[in-house]
């Protein structure tokens, strides 16, 4: 497993909570992802558990995102089901944007949690 991030990648992963099958019913990106602990399991707006990304954790590799989204960086074996393709490689700068007009921290409504912790 990779270490702690070193430095904001370019690009991270953001997960549509409302294209998301369920985080415990599927789980697919997190069997995919290489970082530890960084896809988490959060309630979304009516408290269905789906997945969410840790904004801290996140490296940008690309391994969730389903085959065939064009915002992948490079081939990859399996990721989110292409019939949900949930998850979007998205500008960083974009997304810390995003959260703070949001006015929030992070949660499954952004596709996007806040540091494990905070
Ligand atoms: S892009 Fe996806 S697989 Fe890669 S570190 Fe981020 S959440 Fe994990
Ligand atoms: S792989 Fe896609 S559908 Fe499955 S839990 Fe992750 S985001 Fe949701």
């Amino acid at each position: 497993m990779p270490g702690p991030r070193k430095r904001a990648p370019r690009k991270i992963a953001v997960i549509d909570p409302d294209r998301c099958f369920g985080a415990l019913a599927c789980s697919i990106c997190q069997a995919a992802c290489p970082v530890a602990d960084c896809i988490t399991e959060e309630p979304d707006e009516n408290g269905r558990l789906v997945c969410a990304v840790r904004i801290d954790a996140c490296i940008g590799c690309g391994l969730c995102v389903a085959l065939g989204n064009a915002t992948a960086p490079q081939p990859r074996e399996f990721g989110c089901p292409a019939d949900f393709d949930a998850i979007d490689l998205v500008a960083f700068e974009e997304v810390v944007q995003t959260m703070e007009s949001a006015g929030t921290d992070g949660d499954a409504s952004v596709g996007i949690t806040e540091p494990a912790g905070a």
